[in-house]
């Protein structure tokens, strides 16, 4: 088995979904990459290698040779960085839009039909309009030359190059007709410029790109808030000094202070102190968390009330944070379904349009009134520039930067874009009872010994000592159990001081219960199964187990040597959000399911509590996975929520998993979506987010896709037989910058919904 490293890096000079699919292949074709995603709204590739055989160098060049910049050196920037970088080429491009449209305008003001009246003679002068126009097309416009050149050399084309074509076209013929008038004059057309078409053009594509920048800087707000979370120092207690040092210097095991309105530096244990800790940026829970010896804390949060001491237990790219920033890039790089086939249709796009502007050329010029060349000129323009697959190269992956940003900001940690797509989808959903529908905290309610059952009577005192005997029993068995059933009896025996026995051969029985020998004797604490297992007779106490059950709660049967010696008697509370939830997802139509280990009534009993209809009680840890299966062998498209480690394969083998109240690696390798909170609220949130981005997609591409359908037929002059219409390519530039704002803006408005 190979080692794969997966890296993401900043790609610049990407302006279309073309520029994708070219870096993408490139990138592909290099031996020892195993996978290439680029994105261009988070301006990034994600390349999977073999590092044996692919370094930086490697991948740098491959784009290079395709034209483009690959940053793999530069680490992702942070917030003020990024920001100075950005302004400055923002400007930039705001001063080229603005010098070329206030040219543009000059031009147009002495060659409109109409407007050119009321113009001062020297405006209507060719060579000034010329020359007016020589600084839009070679210093504003230069960009476009530049991309245009090496997409020549690979025979590819991009948007640059359908204005650099359609942009040169323009100016040149103008100069010819300024310059040698005579030449068209003998194909007796009138020697008109058309420098008013290139320059507003120009001016008016980069102006579209100057608001889709700013607009785009938008939708990589969240991870930049993110990376802003990381603290900068950390106060270390050293031979009994409190030094400050750099988060980077900080150790496993170190000894930190945290003072009050003090960010936590690294995720770690509480030693000494408590305090409220507000956690909203990385849970999306608003209420500050009371927090005390023993509790977990977490880096970037930050803490509010008292003072602490805490040992670090993560440092650097282990961090809770730190996992979280690595997951929202990607995710964030990550390609969607659908984006696929935007993708794929605009590939065969670029090349369509080129034809079909060259067939409208040779149309109009054969069969277009006079004069037929101008005609010809100017139409093929305008198809050139109104299909530009700019906007369709956006709609999909700004809506996703935008969702799985929001996503972070709300305790929703999305795997990729996939299963951000596939939430939408799902119609059934399967929760885990235990730590998920309940806050996994059970506590013991009755103990039962086997004398009561037997209608014997006796003694106050000695129902107490022979109940403090099944305790002790019982917790002696379970102090090895990691299971959260096993804490509540050894709590319960703590509470009642209780002295524990020695076990040996401890043996936990997933899904069972647990057995071992305590001195000669042989004990076994379980459920129904491990007693059916080890021919334990439990019939005379069957109508206790009913009447326990049908309250909600989980019993076990304690067993020493074959004889049932008493009952357990646990209950644990449903959470609070849990019904609402539970309904919520109804009222979308999801049909929801409880899993559980317990037994048939218990879970019936919680399954009411919180409205749900469907359960499948008694299911082994291991057949959760095949119960998956067969709802999803229904038909359905199912989600299955758990807590990420115990129910991993159940998680994985749905088509979400969503595990919850973790932030742990393991949950977020097994999960396509992780939730911070333990609040079943996110449930609902995280679908939600799902079905309102893809709304936002589906939104996108109708746009970007019917604006392309609708106005290059129009551009090629299939009204002008009948109305006359014809699209100016000025016209032309304008739609086509403000359908690619328009997109960008759209998945903006996303961040503002509610989930
Ligand atoms: P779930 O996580 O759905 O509650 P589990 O598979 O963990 O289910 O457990 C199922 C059942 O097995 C429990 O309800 C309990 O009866 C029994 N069991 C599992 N582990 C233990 C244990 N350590 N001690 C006692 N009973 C246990
Ligand atoms: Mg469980």
């Amino acid at each position: 088995m190979r080692n794969l490293t997966k890296k993401t890096f900043p790609i610049k000079g990407m302006h279309c979904a073309s520029c994708v699919r070219v870096i993408e292949n490139a990138l592909s074709k290099v031996e020892g990459v195993t996978m290439a995603n680029v994105n261009l709204a988070s301006e990034t590739a994600t390349v999977t290698f073999d590092p044996q055989k692919v370094n930086d160098q490697t991948l740098a060049s491959a784009v290079a040779n395709v034209g483009y910049k690959a940053g793999v050196e530069e680490e992702i920037k942070t917030e003020d960085e990024d920001k100075i970088q950005k302004q400055k080429e923002l400007k930039n491009l705001r001063t080229k839009a603005l010098v070329s449209l206030f040219l543009g305008s000059l031009i147009v003001w002495g060659s409109f039909p109409g407007l050119m009246n009321t113009a001062p003679e020297i405006l209507k002068n060719f060579y000034v309009q010329m020359i007016l126009a020589i600084p839009v097309q070679f210093w504003a416009g230069l960009q476009f030359y530049k991309a245009t050149i090496p997409a020549l050399r690979h025979r590819t084309a991009n948007m640059d190059t359908l204005i650099a074509i359609g942009t040169s076209t323009a100016f040149l013929y103008s100069a010819v007709v300024t310059v040698f008038p005579q030449l068209v004059m003998e194909l007796g057309i009138e020697p008109m410029p058309y420098f008013d078409v290139s320059t507003v053009i120009i001016g008016l594509i980069l102006l579209g790109r100057y608001f889709e920048a700013r607009a785009k800087m938008g939708t990589s707000e969240a991870i930049k808030k993110l990376i802003g979370l990381q603290p900068k120092t950390a106060r270390i207690l050293k031979n009994g000094k409190e030094i400050d040092v750099p988060v980077s210097e900080v150790a496993i095991g170190n000894v930190i202070r945290v003072r009050p309105g003090e960010k936590i530096p690294v995720d770690g244990e509480i030693l000494e102190g408590e305090s409220s800790i507000d956690e909203s940026m990385i849970s999306g829970e608003s209420i500050p968390v009371d927090k005390s010896k023993g509790s977990l804390v977490i880096g970037g949060t930050i803490n509010k009330t008292g003072t602490f001491t805490y040992k670090a237990t993560k440092v650097g790219a282990d961090t809770m944070l730190a996992q979280i920033i690595k997951l929202v890039t990607e995710a964030q790089g990550s390609k969607a379904p659908i984006q696929r086939v935007a993708d794929l249709i605009s590939s065969y796009f670029v090349p369509i349009v080129l034809m079909l502007a060259v067939a409208t050329f040779v149309i109009w010029f054969d069969f277009g009134p006079v004069p037929a060349f101008l005609f010809a000129l100017l139409n093929s323009v305008a198809v050139l520039i109104i299909a530009c697959p700019c906007a369709m190269g956006l709609a999909t992956p700004t809506a996703i930067m935008v969702g799985v940003g929001k996503g972070a900001e709300n305790g929703i940690l999305i795997k990729d874009a996939e299963s951000l797509e596939t939430a939408h989808k799902i119609n059934a959903i399967i929760f885990d009872k235990t730590g998920t529908l309940t806050y996994g905290k059970p506590v013991v309610t009755d103990v039962i010994a086997r004398s009561e059952t037997t209608k014997q009577s006796q003694s106050e005192r000695s129902l107490r000592s022979a109940r403090d005997d099944i305790l002790q029993l019982a917790a002696s068995l379970e102090k090895g159990s990691e299971h959260s059933l096993a804490e509540a009896i050894v709590n319960k025996a703590e509470v009642e001081k209780l002295v524990l026995s020695k076990v040996e051969g401890f043996k936990a029985i997933p899904g069972h219960g647990v057995e071992g020998m305590i001195g000669k004797n042989k004990a076994i604490l379980g459920n129904r199964k491990l007693m059916e297992k080890e021919k334990v007779d439990i019939t005379h106490v069957g109508s206790h187990l009913a009447k326990l059950e049908s309250e909600g709660k989980t019993v076990m049967m304690l067993a020493q040597n074959g004889k049932l010696l008493g009952l357990i008697a646990v209950a644990d509370t449903v959470k609070d959000t849990a019904k609402s939830a539970v309904q919520n997802l109804q009222k979308m139509g999801i049909e929801v399911i409880m899993i559980t280990g317990d037994n048939e009534r218990t879970a019936q009993a919680i399954a009411k509590l919180v409205g749900i209809k469907r359960i499948l009680a008694e299911v082994l840890p291991d057949g959760k996975e095949a119960e998956v299966k067969k709802i999803q062998a229904e038909g359905k498209i199912v989600a299955m929520v758990g807590d990420g480690i115990n129910d991993a394969p159940a998680l994985a083998s749905a088509n979400v998993g969503i595990a919850m109240g973790t932030g742990t690696d393991v949950a977020i390798e097994a999960a396509d979506i992780t939730l911070v909170s333990k609040d079943l609220k996110a449930v609902v949130s995280a679908i939600l987010l799902s079905k309102k981005t893809m709304k936002t997609i589906r939104l996108n591409l109708f746009w970007a896709f019917g604006y392309n359908i609708i106005l290059i037929p129009v551009a090629m002059g299939a009204l002008y037989p009948f109305f006359h219409i014809l699209l100016n390519p000025i016209f032309a530039s304008a739609a086509m910058a403000l359908s690619s704002v328009s997109v960008v803006s759209n998945s903006l408005l996303l961040k503002r919904v509610k989930i």
